[in-house]
């Protein structure tokens, strides 16, 4: 049986090589993520031709992500990691400042001193150091450590609750944003963002470059979930980005928080990617841990459209083994069936009943296959987002682009087919594909659904149809 959760692999120093992302292609990878926090542009540039060759080279469409920094907080450079024990005192001061006590680090954001105030918690490297803050000037805070621990260059600090006033998109982003568009990028993710105007500044930036990327936004505070509503709708996709959300929030509310989002992605149609953390230990290790394939198979229940894996495949020992555990736990989760929040979607249109019709039609017919014929990809999300439970479902579009941006589509096989002058023989072109890779038989039935099923006027239809 063909997977339906798709899997996103971020790549780095572990797997930007032509033989690490073949094997990840080969292993079953849908999306490949470049992290722009740490990505060098001409590291990020050779990774994104490379997953585009290769995938081409296997007929295979894997889509290409840019990950912007988006408005988050790092410390400086330092020359030596400062050795931290509990009761020190730490500063962070402006660029432009110079240091006042023995541990003193700049920030990347200037505006930091007037967003907080004394008592504030600051997490530091995601979770690993806690300092409250003590006392602030203009150009400067000092904090009181609250556990041993180390800080070191560009670690990324958290402010629980606090609504920062950096800009939704920064220079550096702006700078990553040009990079995605060059490298034709099919998704751009934004971090840290707070609503949907956000993310309309985002689609704008894309626009003035003439780039095709959807959107992802990456709900990673309480800013974020406050206007969850706002930002799913004008988004393609959301990312659940546990890693800051984890800690922007309190840890125990984090399961709940997962599932409410996914369930919301479902309600309004929308694609969602539960991130991070996913199988972390296997960073070191070659087996998960045992609540590690619990929280894997917990987000394949929950019908998730992708599951990512960042440090596990960009910096860690095991990036295939972690890539085959996802498969592994993924697949036998789907064949025990899932939450269905699909059947919560809400039926806006005519377009999206009638792809509703076309899953119950073809979830009761024995051995059928569901066939989207679909020109931007939007008749195929639709239907998907609905969950049918086959898993033979092949989208058929006129673009290498619209297959590409498919990829990160539950269940969704995309096929590139480019459609002829009469609807019939575009069907038949797309039956003729799924014959030459053996996947129907004289006789299988067909569920056809598409918006372009009439040739003299647009039609929301179905047919059903044997091969
Ligand atoms: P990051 O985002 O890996 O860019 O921090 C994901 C997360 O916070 O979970
Ligand atoms: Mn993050």
């Amino acid at each position: 049986m063909p997977r339906k959760t798709k899997l996103v692999v971020t790549l780095g120093p572990a797997t930007e090589s032509e033989e690490a992302i073949a094997k990840l292609l080969d292993g079953g990878a849908n999306v490949f993520r470049l992290n722009m926090s740490h990505a060098p542009h001409d590291v990020a540039k050779l990774a994104a031709k490379r997953v585009r060759k290769l995938a081409a080279d296997r007929q295979l469409h894997a889509a290409v992500l840019f990950d912007l920094t988006g408005p988050s907080i790092r410390t400086g450079d330092v020359e030596t990691p400062h050795e931290l024990k509990t009761g020190d005192l730490v500063e962070f001061r402006k660029s432009t400042s110079e240091p006042s006590i023995d541990i003193s680090t700049t920030v990347n954001y200037d505006g930091l001193m007037d967003d907080v105030s004394e008592g504030k918690i600051l997490v530091v490297d995601n979770g690993t150091l806690l300092m409250e803050i003590r006392s602030r000037q203009d150009d400067r805070i000092v904090c009181e450590v609250k556990n041993n621990g180390t800080l070191g260059s560009r670690r990324h600090i958290n402010l629980p609750g606090t609504r920062l006033n950096l800009p939704a998109l920064t220079d550096k982003d702006r700078k990553d944003l040009a990079l995605a568009v060059e490298c034709d990028a099919d998704y751009i993710a934004g971090s840290f963002v707070r609503d949907g105007a956000h993310v309309r500044e985002l689609r704008d930036a894309i626009e003035a470059l003439e780039g095709n990327a959807q959107i992802v936004a990456k709900i990673e505070d309480q800013e974020a979930v406050k206007h969850i509503d706002d930002i799913i709708r004008a988004s393609d996709a959301i990312m659940i980005a546990r890693g800051d959300l984890g800690i922007e929030v309190d840890y125990w509310e984090l399961p709940i928080l997962q599932r409410r989002i996914v369930k919301r992605c479902h309600e309004l149609g929308k694609r969602v990617i539960v991130a991070t953390q996913l199988l972390e230990s296997m960073i070191e290790n070659p087996t998960p841990t045992r609540a590690e394939v619990t929280d894997v198979s917990n987000a394949a229940y929950e019908e998730a459209d992708a599951l990512m894996l960042s440090g596990e495949t960009s910096i860690g020992a095991h990036p295939h083994r972690c890539l085959e555990a996802l498969v592994k736990i993924s697949t036998r989760i789907e064949r025990s069936g899932g939450l269905g929040y699909g059947k919560d979607s809400q039926l806006r249109d005519e377009r999206q009943k009638t792809a509703q019709a076309a899953v119950t039609l073809v979830d009761s017919l024995p051995d059928a296959r569901l066939i989207v014929l679909t020109r931007r990809g939007v008749m195929a999300n639709h239907t998907a987002m609905l969950r049918p439970r086959t898993s033979d479902f092949y989208a058929f579009a006129p673009t290498e682009r619209v297959c590409r941006q498919l990829a990160l589509s539950r269940s969704i096989q995309a096929f590139h087919v480019p459609f002829a002058a009469t609807i019939d023989e575009t069907i038949q072109r797309s039956i003729e594909r799924l014959r030459e890779r053996d996947l129907v038989r004289p006789g299988t039935p067909l569920v056809i659904v598409s918006d372009i099923l009439s040739d003299h006027f647009t039609a929301n239809s179905i047919l059903l149809h044997h091969a």
